[in-house]
């Protein structure tokens, strides 16, 4: 399959979940995760109307958006984000979802360039307690999103989570179920306004999307596997 064919049929996919949630056509916005993929890969995403972009590191995702200068593309932040790194992302993305701990927010409110709109960021929640996942806790999120909304040049726009990985479609649904609770909540007891939920994958963006997730994150079933995974 080509990557228009398989951009295609993701979105068709999402369409269908819209529906079947009985949510508007369009509320779901994708997310075409591009990590290890060649700059001609993007390209053929682009030529067919892609222009939101994934990247999880970032000396790569800087050779790409150093390529790709010229075309029109918002470039999200996904990966894990080491503090010595943060000022490349602050200074060359439009949004980062791995937000997983206080200095982190604060060094890349700090870090984003005057002359650029705020950074907009979700706040990476490990939802179902996994040792080996990074994110806050999600008795830990209430307490840092109200000091993160607070920073001048960030804009909080939701959570963002990679909940374990389940087959059966209800297990899935109920980890999506907890994040947007928790939004809910987050919104109801500090007075925000999140918006975004950034959740599902290739393997389970129906799940998200029933649940409200309103960005979902496709690598493999736009490009296909990936090397090393
Ligand atoms: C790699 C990655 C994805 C994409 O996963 P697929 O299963 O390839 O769709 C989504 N979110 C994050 C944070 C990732 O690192």
């Amino acid at each position: 399959m080509s990557i228009e064919q398989a951009l295609a049929a993701i979105r068709a996919r999402i369409a269908k979940a819209e529906i079947a949630a009985g949510r508007p056509p369009g509320s779901v916005s994708l997310l075409a995760v591009s990590k290890t993929r060649e700059v001609a890969d993007l390209r053929a995403a682009l030529a067919a109307g892609q222009h939101r972009f994934g990247e999880s590191y970032v000396q790569e995702a800087l050779d790409k958006i150093a390529a790709l200068a010229e075309e029109d593309i918002e470039w999200h932040f996904i990966g894990p984000l080491q503090s010595n790194k943060s000022r490349q992302v602050a200074e060359h993305f439009h949004w980062c979802h791995s937000v997983d701990r206080l200095k982190l927010a604060r060094r890349l409110s700090a870090q984003r360039p005057a002359g650029l709109p705020p950074l907009q960021v979700c706040l990476q929640v490990n939802i179902s307690g996994e040792a080996s996942k990074s994110g806050f806790a999600p008795a830990a999120v209430c307490a840092a999103a109200a000091e993160i909304a607070s920073l001048p040049n960030l804009v909080l726009r939701g959570l963002m989570a990679i909940p374990a990985r389940e087959r059966d479609f209800h297990r899935q649904r109920a980890a999506f179920a907890r994040l947007r609770e928790l939004r809910d909540a987050l919104n109801a007891e500090r007075d925000l306004s999140l918006d975004t939920l950034s959740m599902g994958m290739t393997g389970d963006l129906e799940a998200a999307i029933a649940e409200g997730a309103t960005l979902v994150r496709v690598g493999t079933g736009i490009f296909g596997s990936r090397t090393g995974d």
